[in-house]
This record gives C-alpha cells, sequence and structure tokens, in this order.
C-alpha cells in the first residue's frame, strides 16, 4: 500500500498549523521553549512547536486533579464509558493511513510498520479495556462470621504517563486505555521527538468523541521540564513510564523525593534468543528471529539484539542470517518495498555510530553491514545497515548495553548451561526466547532464564492479555492485560460487623 499524493499533501498543510498542548478541554499555545522537529529520512524539518511553561504546567495538573474530584467520567455508567472507550478505538481506525503517515515522518520507521504494526493495536487496545469496565470483580475476605470484609479497587488519581518515541501512539494507547478504564485522570507526555501523532489523536477525540473535560490532558515539551514537573508534583499519585533505564532511575528518585506514589518502570532489554540444536523449522526459526531484531529498525525494547546458537548450527544459522541482513531493502520509509528506515534522531543516530566505531576499535568480528553509502534516497538520512557480529565476547560493551539499533550479536555455545549462563549475563531482563523441541528442556529453560516474559519457540508473540514488563533493570511491574488494571488502581479493604 502505498500513501497517496492527496493524503500526503492533507498531513502537509497540517504539519504547517500550530501545534498546541491540551488540557482542561482547551486547546493551549505553549509559553516555554521552542522545539523543532525533524523527518529523520531527510533530516528536513518537517515542524516547530512550543513547550509549556511550568506555570500552564500547574495549571494542566490542576485540571486533571479537578476532574478526578468531580469524576463526571467515573461515575458514568460502566456501559457508557465501554461505548466511548470503543468509539475512540473505532476513530483511531478510521484515520488509520493518516496516523500512520504522521508516525513515519516523525520517526522514520516504513508506512507499512505504521500501518500494520503499530495502528491496529492502538485502536484494538481501546475494545480489549472497554470490556472490563464492568468485569473488574472485587473481593471478599474470609473474616469470621459476624464480620464482613468486602475489598475494592479504587482509581489511584491524576497519573502521568511518559512515552518514549520508538512506538509513540501504541506505547500511549497502551497506558491510555487502561488508566481512564480504571477512572484515572490522565496527563500524557509524548517524547519531545514524536509528539505528533498523539496530537492528532487528539484532535481527533475533541472533534468526535464526548470526554470529560480534564480527563485526558497531553503536555508537550522536553523530558527534563516536563518530565520533572510530573515526577515531582505531590498532584500526581502515580507515573507510568515506558523509556530508557536512566530516566526511570531518575523518575524513582523524583517520587521518593516529596511524595510517595505508585509507579510502573517499563525500561530498556538486551534480550537473548537461543537456537538449540534441536530446533524445529530452522528456517522459519531464522526467519522470524530476523525480523523480530531487525524490524522497525532495531529500535524495539524487547528485540532479541543477543542470539546464542548452538555449536553444531552456528555456521547454518549465522551465514542464512548474513544473507539475509545483505539483502534486507534500506530506503524511503514511505516507499512499500523499503524495509527498513531511518534511526529516530540525530542524538540516537550519533549513539549508534558509535557503537559501529568501538566495535571496529575493538577488532570485533563484523559478519556485514556498518554505514551505507550515502547516496541515492538514502544519501540524506539517519541510515545504519543490519550490522552483525560473531564469535562476539559476551563481557564486551556492545554486548553488554542496549544499543537500541539493527547491531546484533552472535555467540556459539557448547551446553544448556553455558546457553543459560550467557542469555543471564545481561543487568537487563525484559524478554528471552528460545527454540527447541525438547518438552523438559523447554520448562527447565523457562525457568532458569532471568526475563519478564519468555518466548518459547516464537519470539516475540504479544496478545492484550499476557503481562508484559521486565526483571532486574529492566523495569519494575507489569502492563497489560488484569496487570494494567491492578497499576493502575489501589485496594480497599471494608470490614462491617453485623
Ligand atoms: P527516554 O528515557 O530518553 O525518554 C522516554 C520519555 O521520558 C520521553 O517522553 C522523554 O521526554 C521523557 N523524559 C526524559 N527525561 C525525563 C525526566 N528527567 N523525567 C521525566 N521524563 C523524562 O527513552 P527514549 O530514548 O525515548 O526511548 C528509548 C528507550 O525506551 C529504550 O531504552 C527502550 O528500551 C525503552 N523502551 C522500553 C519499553 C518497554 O516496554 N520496556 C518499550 C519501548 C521503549
Amino acid at each position: 500500500m502505498q500513501v497517496s499524493p492527496a493524503l500526503f499533501e492533507r498531513v502537509s498543510k497540517w504539519l504547517k498549523q500550530e501545534k498546541k498542548s491540551y488540557f482542561n478541554g482547551q486547546w493551549v499555545s505553549g509559553e516555554g521553549e521552542a522545539i523543532t522537529l525533524y523527518n529523520p529520512a531527510t533530516e528536513e524539518k518537517i515542524c516547530e512547536y512550543a513547550a509549556l511553561s511550568q506555570k500552564q504546567l500547574e495549571c494542566a495538573i490542576d485540571s486533571a486533579e479537578d476532574e478526578f474530584k468531580k469524576q463526571t467520567w467515573g461515575k458514568l455508567p460502566a456501559r457508557e464509558r465501554a461505548r466511548l472507550l470503543r468509539q475512540m478505538g473505532e476513530v483511531v481506525r478510521e484515520n488509520t493511513e493518516e496516523l500512520a503517515l504522521i508516525e513515519t515522518l516523525q520517526n522514520g520507521k516504513t508506512f507499512l510498520e505504521s500501518l500494520n504494526d503499530d495502528l491496529p493495536d492502538s485502536a484494538d487496545v481501546f475494545d480489549y479495556y472497554a470490556g472490563w469496565t464492568d468485569k473488574f470483580y472485587g473481593e471478599l475476605g474470609p473474616v469470621g462470621y459476624g464480620s464482613l470484609n468486602y475489598i475494592v479497587r479504587e482509581p489511584l488519581g491524576v497519573c502521568g504517563l511518559i512515552v518514549p518515541w520508538n512506538f509513540p501512539l501504541l506505547m500511549t494507547m497502551w497506558k491510555l486505555a487502561p488508566a481512564i478504564t480504571a477512572n484515572n485522570t490522565v496527563l500524557i507526555k509524548p517524547s519531545s521527538y514524536t509528539p505528533l501523532s498523539f496530537i492528532r489523536f487528539m484532535e481527533l477525540m475533541v472533534e468526535r468523541v464526548k470526554l470529560p473535560a480534564g480527563l485526558i490532558n497531553m503536555v508537550l515539551g522536553q523530558g527534563r521540564a516536563v518530565g520533572d514537573a510530573l515526577t515531582t508534583s505531590k498532584k500526581v499519585n502515580k507515573i507510568s513510564f515506558t523509556g530508557s533505564t536512566v530516566v526511570g532511575k531518575k523518575i524513582m528518585e523524583n517520587s521518593g523525593k516529596n511524595h510517595l506514589r505508585s509507579l510502573s518502570l517499563e525500561l530498556g532489554g538486551k534480550s537473548p534468543c537461543i537456537f538449540f540444536e534441536d530446533t524445529p523449522n530452522l528456517d522459519e526459526a531464522i526467519n522470524r528471529s530476523f525480523h523480530v531484531m531487525f524490524s522497525q529498525k532495531g529500535e524495539k525494547c524487547t528485540e532479541p539484539t543477543r542470539f546464542l546458537i548452538h555449536e553444531s548450527i552456528y555456521k547454518e544459522v549465522s551465514e542464512k542470517l548474513v544473507a539475509k541482513a545483505k539483502a534486507y531493502r534500506l530506503g524511503d520509509p514511505l516507499k512499500p518495498e523499503t524495509q527498513q528506515g531511518a534511526q529516530c534522531h540525530r542524538a540516537h543516530f550519533e549513539s549508534i555510530v558509535g557503537y559501529l566505531e568501538e566495535a571496529e576499535r575493538i577488532g570485533l568480528n563484523k559478519l556485514c553491514g556498518g554505514m551505507p553509502e550515502k547516496k541515492g534516497e538514502i544519501a540524506k538520512g539517519l541510515y545504519v545497515l543490519p550490522t552483525i557480529y560473531g564469535d562476539v565476547d559476551p563481557n564486551c560493551r556492545l554486548a553488554q548495553e542496549e544499543i537500541f539499533g539493527p547491531l546484533l550479536c552472535l555467540f556459539p555455545f557448547k551446553t544448556d548451561e553455558q546457553a543459560i549462563e550467557i542469555a543471564n549475563n545481561s543487568e537487563y531482563g525484559l524478554a528471552a526466547g528460545f527454540y527447541t523441541a525438547n518438552l523438559a528442556r523447554a520448562h527447565t529453560v523457562a525457568r532458569e532464564l532471568q526475563a519478564g516474559q519468555i518466548f518459547i519457540n516464537k519470539y516475540g508473540q504479544y496478545d492484550f492479555s499476557a503481562p508484559f514488563g521486565g526483571v532486574k533493570q529492566s523495569g519494575l511491574g507489569r502492563e497489560m492485560g488484569i496487570h494494567s488494571m491492578e497499576a493502575f488502581t489501589q485496594v480497599k479493604s471494608i470490614l462491617t460487623s453485623f
């Protein structure tokens, strides 16, 4: 599918209009610093917008607090809230192509990735949580005769939702849908690099869905200003954050300084994928793992950036991976034949280039990739070839640090114990996967691996009902399914005597 000239023209015109924050049911021109956005595929300026000032941020937080006190939304019948949530999803669905184009222009991922990977889930997650409005039951406590203990879940209050630039709309929707299903009010801070798809989403919501003022508030600006304001405010009772481990720790520190609040932290990863010698359907396993590693130009938190391959199949697997990488087509993200777009922003691109240089310096065994020749449609943008290093020392920086780009490390291993040791030799623990035909081995390895989610024989399966989140430096708490409902509520125990 290709972007139509009419859609491109409409979005180009929209980009020229002033981009405002939204709170208390009003569009508000920022009085803070000006921020310029560039298209990573060309590095041309696409838009400029103004951040909110500190004073404006306080008003935005007050508006979320006012609506929480009024509970205009919370007092609606559950069925009506479900209807409105489903309508939100439907509006996303009806505007999928426009939102996908905006996502691609600001992020650099291919239009087809935005359209087929990001947008469907961004809409469907509202349907999923709409079903929870009248199905999140309380409990009865087993207290003795003469007493009744009933236990209810209540909303937390004002929630700050802080999201990164890799899935700008999807990560926001993953938090927004359960947060308001649980009757909280929210302040959403998109990444300062990629606020546009969420701005357009808010415009569509304001035009098409009757939501109370103050329920969903969008605050634009840099992490250090807006993020700090949200994470230090005593009026914000919950921060649900997805982003880097460094910023996650800063948020934790801020949250404990003058307040005590609920935190969900979805952070970085360096996930392993193990190919045992009995991998069923080896070619299929190679294809899928290659895809989950290199799609979205390697800017996914759970992608397997470390492939551990049994020595008996190491040569075959590495050769097939390298052949696939060499055939992978970098190019203009808007063209349907492009498989890999541009890295999201210049500072991030330079950090990836730093890792490529370090690999050269320490003499890592580069099997393919590196920097592409700057010509044709990739002459100007932030492009990096899919890069694979063989026989990597598991302790070197490239094997240990999250690069968040298309750089893959391969490690041969002899025994299951050795594979588990290499896989767990990481400060992160977001996801891990492996391929085997042996059921006993599958259960043992799944229990031994230190990660929040384990994929057996199909890396990267996701479902709205499956818990998502990490251990170790990859985060705190879980999202999705009932876990998001629990993360956005608190328990109240009510004891009565009769
Ligand atoms: P980042 O941590 O730099 O920024 C994330 C968000 O935090 C942005 O909105 C940013 O403006 C804001 N921020 C920055 N400084 C802040 C501060 N001091 N206080 C409050 N907010 C602040 O991350 P990024 O570069 O946007 O995204 C890439 C990172 O996100 C990677 O580490 C990746 O692994 C992680 N990520 C994790 C998951 C997950 O579910 N575990 C999913 C996607 C991305």
